[in-house]
């Protein structure tokens, strides 16, 4: 199968979370499985060039219409660790992917409105006719749209769209002038509840609301939250439409790539280890203890890698931090916030906390750290408010680093807890797991993983080596894509 993936991220070369993990590992996956697989991304000033490949301009003169005119665009080609990607770089004045960021401009729904179209665009002039298009959260959830309302009737008849929802709390929304630049005539026809029209806001189009009505097939990254989507109001607004659109609307757990996610070869690690020799792991405890000045003693430590977000349980995150260093644990967070207040919060928290022999707060983004914290660590701690699928807890279960995770979303899925969990064996657990967003409840989880680690360190280890051993890979998740590929290319 020919299968071209669009979307805003793809790891390493342009990653801000989860999205940039699985745009990369689920097309390695289908490439080994057989498949031809290539990815259209915008060529962003800030990305990691270092990640690239034989970057070469591969189309240099594509004309993109935009509201009454063109956009010039050159079109690169590289290959990231193997994988071919094509690089949408627009000539405008706009200067849309020339920020030194990925999101966060006022203007984000145009900008990528625009690389939407652009990639149509680049499909039809540069004759390439895939079997499958995949596209991913709003920023490309205006494609099913344009395709089957305007380049259907260009010579793409016959591609098929699959649309994948890896966080419902950013929708994309828009008014008359996004329908207007995309070319979307007829703002009547569009602004209809059946289409693209908001479900609240009467005054805006939805761009993940289109993605699900003009999809083939419609997913999220975890059966758990697919039924949390169309059962609980996690969809922010999308429950109703969801619900028009059941039968083509599925969960799929995310995988990660082994490949790259790996404590017995992963490139960024002083030692390796794996689930036989487990003892080895402590050599990267003692390497992070040295690189972050923490003192090297007899206590667990306790890490949390993620963004600094509400979705994160930014204060139980926080409540952790304390009530770790109260049980006599160390703290080691590694985070990125997305929002003004909580950066200020955190970093005063840091600057509180800095002499502090037993915490480390590092704030920013460092790909590299995290692969050492991850290994270093003993335990994880993921209280999020809501979660599609996680995947910090599915590295730390790789890293033989134990879970304690909140029971939402995709970490019901791949979490089972050591005291209570019913579905599996005792020697098939392999965390914690707590429910309420409180800070007893994260207290119970954490508290019930420092007694263990405590008092019976041999117990915690076999938890840590059972987590080891369970396969998250791309392997299972990618045939099922397939599936998915497949029921639709024959619609
Ligand atoms: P998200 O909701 O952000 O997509 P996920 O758990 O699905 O969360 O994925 C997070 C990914 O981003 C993981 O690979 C994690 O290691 C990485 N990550 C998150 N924050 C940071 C950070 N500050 N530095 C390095 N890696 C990070």
């Amino acid at each position: 199968m020919y299968i071209v993936q669009i979307a805003s991220e793809c790891a390493p070369v342009i990653k801000a979370g989860g999205l940039g993990d699985v745009v990369y590992g689920l097309s390695r996956e289908l490439e080994s499985q057989g498949h031809c697989v290539e990815l259209i991304l915008p060529k962003y000033d800030c990305m990691r060039y270092d990640h690239i490949w034989g970057l070469h301009d591969a189309y240099r003169d594509l004309y993109v219409p935009w509201f009454d005119g063109w956009v010039h665009c050159s079109v690169y080609c590289g290959w990231v660790h193997g994988q071919v990607c094509f690089f949408i770089e627009p000539h405008s004045e706009d200067f849309y992917f020339d920020r030194g960021c990925y999101y966060g401009c006022n203007d984000d729904n145009m900008r990528f409105a625009f690389f939407s179209k652009a990639a149509l665009e680049f499909l039809l002039q540069s004759n390439k006719r895939p079997d499958v298009i995949h596209c991913h959260d709003w920023q490309t959830g205006l494609i099913p749209v344009m395709l089957y309302e305007i380049y259907k009737y260009h010579g793409m008849a016959n591609q098929r769209v699959c649309y994948t929802i890896h966080n419902f709390k950013h929708q994309g929304f828009g008014g008359t002038d996004i329908l207007e630049a995309t070319q979307l005539r007829r703002p009547e026809y569009y602004f209809s509840y059946d289409k693209l029209r908001d479900n609240f806001n009467p005054f805006s189009i939805n761009f993940m609301k289109g993605g699900i009505v003009y999809a083939n097939a419609v997913n999220t990254v975890s059966p758990h939250h697919a039924w949390e989507a169309r059962y609980t109001t996690i969809s922010y607004g999308l429950g109703h439409t969801l619900e028009v659109h059941q039968d083509k609307f599925t969960g799929i757990l995310n995988g990660i790539d082994y490949g790259f996610w790996n404590p017995e070869n992963d490139r960024y690690l002083p030692y390796h280890y794996s689930a036989d020799s487990f003892e080895q792991k402590h050599y990267n405890t003692k390497a992070l203890r040295e690189r972050l000045l923490l003192r090297e003693e007899n206590k667990p430590i306790v890490c949390f890698i993620g963004r600094l977000d509400d979705q994160k349980g930014v204060h139980l995150v926080h409540h952790a931090i304390y009530y770790a260093l109260e049980r006599g644990a160390q703290f080691v967070l590694l985070g990125s916030a997305t929002e003004a207040a909580i950066d200020q919060w955190f970093r005063h928290e840091k600057e509180f906390l800095n002499n502090n022999p037993d915490c480390h707060i590092e704030l920013g983004f460092n790909e590299e750290l995290s692969h050492l914290i991850y290994a270093g660590s003993d335990m994880i701690v993921v209280p999020s408010n809501f979660e599609p699928c996680g995947l910090t807890q599915v590295i730390a279960l790789k890293y033989g680093t134990v879970p304690i995770v909140r029971g939402v979303g995709g970490l019901v899925n791949t979490v089972f807890d050591h005291d209570y969990d019913q579905a599996h064996p005792p020697e098939e657990r392999n965390g914690f797991v707590f429910y309420e967003l409180d800070n007893i409840a994260l207290e119970s989880g954490l508290g019930r993983a420092f007694d263990l680690w405590g008092q019976n360190r041999k117990i915690f280890e076999q938890l840590a080596i059972q987590g080891m051993k369970y396969d998250y890979s791309w392997k299972n998740p990618a045939q099922e894509y397939i599936a998915m590929y497949d029921r639709i290319r024959h619609q």
